[in-house]
């Protein structure tokens, strides 16, 4: 008999559903390597959440990233994510396909005064962040040393005039002041309060891709309708950037989920580089779905 993913352990009763009735999830893998265990447990999980309560399991393939992205991993993630068991509702949704909702949604921030262009390389950041001595972490690792937040009008047309590349930033403080602290409800955690230590001027759009992974996963929660975003735990430090973009333009704010990771036998969260762990190979080793999904954390 095969394992229905939907018969995996129920979520705890000290976890309401969240939306009840017609949750709306999203599955959202990056077309840059093979899917593994932990996206494996992530799309079982958001798959779960939506057909309990009658709603729909969307699929997203983040590959703004040419330089890194691969039509044959995108297609590798669709065949195992069918081989899974997993049914997803309406089309696939590409972001290097939607990349003009992504400049809209830039050219709002920027009307509100919330960007502004950064020149920077990363070995300036680099260099910058040593010479101030140990920098506070962000979303994002090391926060943004803010070089370019504090150029004149004047030397910031002088180097766009110049041609010089420039990524745009998130302008924390003016979209602080446009906020102040704004909530946001996970299903773990509860209740949680955005700060203004919680958000750093990330990149909003790169130098080389005009929209970044912040922008565009915020704009397409929303535009897809997603009412609970379930991803890793790892992620949890960029939903307070999320939450102030929803807040600035304006967007519907979804319910989270960030589940624990998935972790090899010593204990370390996987990544795309443990070949072993990938679906694929456990497939190629003759592993079953049923296996697999037994072999997942209860969701
Ligand atoms: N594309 C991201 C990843 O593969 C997931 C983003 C999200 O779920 O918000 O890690």
């Amino acid at each position: 008999m095969p394992v229905d993913p939907l018969e995996l352990t129920a979520a705890p009763a000290e976890m309401p559903m969240v939306g009840i009735q017609g949750t709306i999830t999203r599955f959202a893998p990056s077309p840059t390597g093979l899917l593994h265990m932990g996206h494996a447990y992530s799309a079982v999980l958001a798959w779960r959440r939506a057909r309990q309560s009658g709603g729909d399991f969307l699929l997203r393939l983040e590959d703004i990233d040419p330089g890194r992205c691969r039509p044959a991993f995108a297609e590798a993630i669709l065949d195992d994510l069918t081989w899974l068991g997993l049914d997803w509702d309406g089309p696939v949704r590409r972001q290097s396909e939607h990349l003009a909702d992504y400049r809209h949604g830039l050219e709002r921030l920027a009307a509100l005064g919330v960007t502004y262009p950064c020149f920077c390389t990363r070995a300036e950041i680099a260099a910058e962040i040593a010479r101030a001595g140990q920098a506070p972490h962000g979303p994002d690792g090391s926060r943004y040393p803010g070089l370019c937040r504090g150029l004149t009008e004047a030397e910031r047309r002088r180097r766009l005039l110049a041609g010089d590349a420039y990524a745009i930033r998130l302008d924390a403080g003016a979209a602080w002041a446009l906020t102040g602290p704004l909530p946001w409800h996970d299903r773990h955690v509860g209740t949680q309060t955005v700060a203004r230590a919680h958000i750093d001027d990330v990149v909003l759009a790169r130098k080389d891709v005009p929209t970044s992974y912040h922008l565009s996963v915020t704009i397409d929660d929303a535009l897809q309708g997603i009412t609970l975003v379930t991803r890793g735990a790892d992620l949890m430090a960029a939903t307070a950037v999320h939450r102030v973009l929803q807040a600035v333009l304006k967007l519907p704010v979804p319910q989270y989920e960030h589940h624990p990771l998935v972790t090899d036998d010593t204990g370390r969260r996987l990544a795309k580089r443990d070949r072993a762990q990938t679906l694929r190979a456990l497939r190629q080793a003759g592993v079953t779905r049923e296996e697999v999904l037994a072999r997942l954390p209860a969701v």
